[in-house]
C-alpha cells in the first residue's frame, strides 16, 4: 500500500485494482424480498397501472418525504416534465448551470426556455442572490437542484419565488432521504421530484416520483402520467405514459428495505475518505454541514491544482489507470453543452466547480480497505506531483492511460 511513484500504473501499466471500482455502482437491496414481491405481481397478473406494489411504494416514499402525495413514475426526467406541465409553467424557467442535464432538458422538452444561473461556489446549489438578476416578465418558475443530496437554500428561494409570484420546484433526484434543518426533502416548493434510477441511493431499476402537499397538483400529475385519464372513458388532460411498473416498484420496495444500510455504509465510506485523505495540500473533502442531513451517496473532493501539484484531470488519469473510475460530476456544466451553449464568463462558479471537483467511488460495493488503497494512490500522486505531471504530458503516457481501466 505504500507506493513509490514508480509503482503507479501510469508508469508500469499494472493497476492497483483488478476489478474497477466505480462511482454509482447500484446498491442491491433485499434480494429475497424483491423476488417474492415480483412473484406476487406475477400471481396477481397485475403488472402496471397503479398496482398494489406501486401503491405501497408511493405510500413509503410519501412517508419518508413527509408529504401527503406521491406519484411514482418510470423515471425522474419524465417526472420533472410532468411537474412542469401540471404546474402550468410558461415562458422562462430559471435552473442552475451546474446540474445533470436532465434538469435543463426537462424544461426545454416541455417547450419552455431554460435560463441558466450560476451557482454558489461552495455548495454548487442555486445562489438565491444571483437568480434575481435572471427574473424577467416571462419568468414563471425556478427549479432548484439539491446537488449530491445537499438541500438548496430552500427558505431564501421560497422568499424570492413568493415575492415575484414564481412557482418553485425542486429536482431532488439526488436527495431522497435528505433533510434541511430537520425537515425532510420532498415538502419544499410546490413539488419535488425524486429519482430511483439504478445509480441512486434507492433504486427501482428506473423510476422517479413527484411529491407534493398540493392535492390538485398531485391529481393533475397522476392523470397526466396515465394518458390524462381520470375515470373510465374520461380524459381530462393531454397526457403521456409515465407509469411505474410493478416490477420497478418491487425493486423500489426491496431497495427501501435496504436504505438504512446503504446510508450507514455511505457515511462510513465518507468518514474513511475524510480521514485517509486528511492533510494532503490542495485536496479538500468538504466537511459535513450541520444544518443538513443527507445520505453521503456521493463523495466529492475538490482539487486546487496549484496547491495539489496536479490538475483534477491529471489526478483522474492517475486513478483511472489504477481501475479507480473517478468521475467529473458535472462536467463541463450545462452552459457548455451543445443545446444550451452560453458564455462561460457568465458562470465563473460553475466553471470553477466543473474544473476542480472529482467524485470518488463509494456505495455498498466499496469498502474501507478499498478507500485506504485509493487514498494511498492519491497521496503518492500528490507527493510526486511533478514527476507524475511530466510523465502524463508525454504521448506514451497518454497511450498507457487510455489503454487501461476503460
Ligand atoms: C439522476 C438525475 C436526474 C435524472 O433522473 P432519471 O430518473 O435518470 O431520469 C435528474 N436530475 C438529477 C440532478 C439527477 O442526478
Amino acid at each position: 500500500m505504500n507506493h513509490g511513484v514508480n509503482q503507479l500504473a501510469i508508469f508500469t501499466g499494472v493497476p492497483e485494482f483488478d476489478e474497477p471500482r466505480y462511482v454509482g455502482l447500484p446498491n442491491i437491496g433485499d434480494r429475497e424480498r424483491f423476488f417474492s414481491l415480483l412473484e406476487g405481481a406475477l400471481d396477481r397478473r397485475w403488472l402496471s397501472n397503479g398496482g398494489p406494489l406501486v401503491q405501497e411504494f408511493e405510500r413509503r416514499v410519501a412517508d419518508q418525504a413527509g408529504v401527503r402525495h406521491c406519484v411514482a413514475t418510470c423515471n425522474a426526467t419524465v417526472a420533472l416534465e410532468l411537474a412542469i406541465r401540471a404546474a402550468d409553467l410558461t415562458g422562462e424557467v430559471i435552473v442552475p448551470a451546474f446540474t445533470f442535464p436532465a434538469t435543463v432538458h426537462a424544461v426545454r422538452w416541455m417547450g419552455l426556455t431554460p435560463v441558466l444561473s450560476d451557482v454558489d461556489p461552495e455548495t454548487g446549489n442555486l445562489d438565491p442572490a444571483q437568480i434575481v438578476a435572471h427574473i424577467t416578465p416571462r419568468t414563471s418558475a425556478v427549479i432548484g437542484v439539491h446537488l449530491w443530496g445537499r438541500p438548496c437554500a430552500v427558505d431564501e428561494l421560497a422568499a424570492i419565488a413568493d415575492r415575484h409570484g414564481l412557482t418553485l420546484l425542486f429536482d431532488a433526484a439526488q436527495a431522497f432521504g435528505a433533510r434541511h434543518a430537520g425537515r425532510p426533502v420532498g415538502g419544499f416548493g410546490a413539488a419535488e421530484v425524486f429519482s430511483f434510477h439504478a445509480t441512486k441511493l434507492v433504486n427501482a431499476f428506473e423510476g422517479g416520483a413527484v411529491v407534493t402537499d398540493d392535492s390538485s397538483l398531485a391529481a393533475r400529475v397522476r392523470a397526466m402520467q396515465n394518458f390524462g385519464i381520470v375515470g373510465e372513458d374520461e380524459v381530462a388532460h393531454a397526457g403521456t405514459n409515465a407509469k411505474m411498473s410493478e416490477a420497478a416498484a418491487a425493486m423500489g420496495l426491496a431497495s427501501l428495505a435496504g436504505m438504512e444500510g446503504f446510508v450507514d455504509r455511505n457515511r462510513r465510506n465518507y468518514l474513511r475518505y475524510r480521514e485517509a485523505l486528511a492533510g494532503i495540500p490542495g485536496l479538500v473533502v468538504p466537511p459535513p454541514d450541520p444544518s443538513v442531513e443527507h445520505a453521503y451517496h456521493y463523495v466529492v473532493v475538490r482539487i486546487d491544482a496549484g496547491a495539489f501539484g496536479l490538475s483534477r484531470d491529471d489526478l483522474m488519469a492517475v486513478l483511472r489507470a489504477e481501475n479507480v473510475m473517478a468521475k467529473r460530476y458535472f462536467y463541463p456544466g450545462c452552459h457548455r453543452m451543445a443545446p444550451y451553449h452560453a458564455d462561460g464568463d457568465a458562470f465563473p462558479h460553475t466553471e470553477a466547480l466543473a474544473a476542480s471537483l472529482l467524485t470518488l467511488p463509494t456505495g455498498a460495493a466499496v469498502d474501507g480497505s478499498d478507500i485506504d488503497r485509493i487514498a494511498a494512490l492519491i497521496r503518492t500522486a500528490a507527493e510526486h506531483s511533478s514527476a507524475v505531471a511530466a510523465h502524463l504530458a508525454t504521448d506514451g503516457a497518454a497511450a498507457t492511460v487510455s489503454g487501461l481501466g476503460r
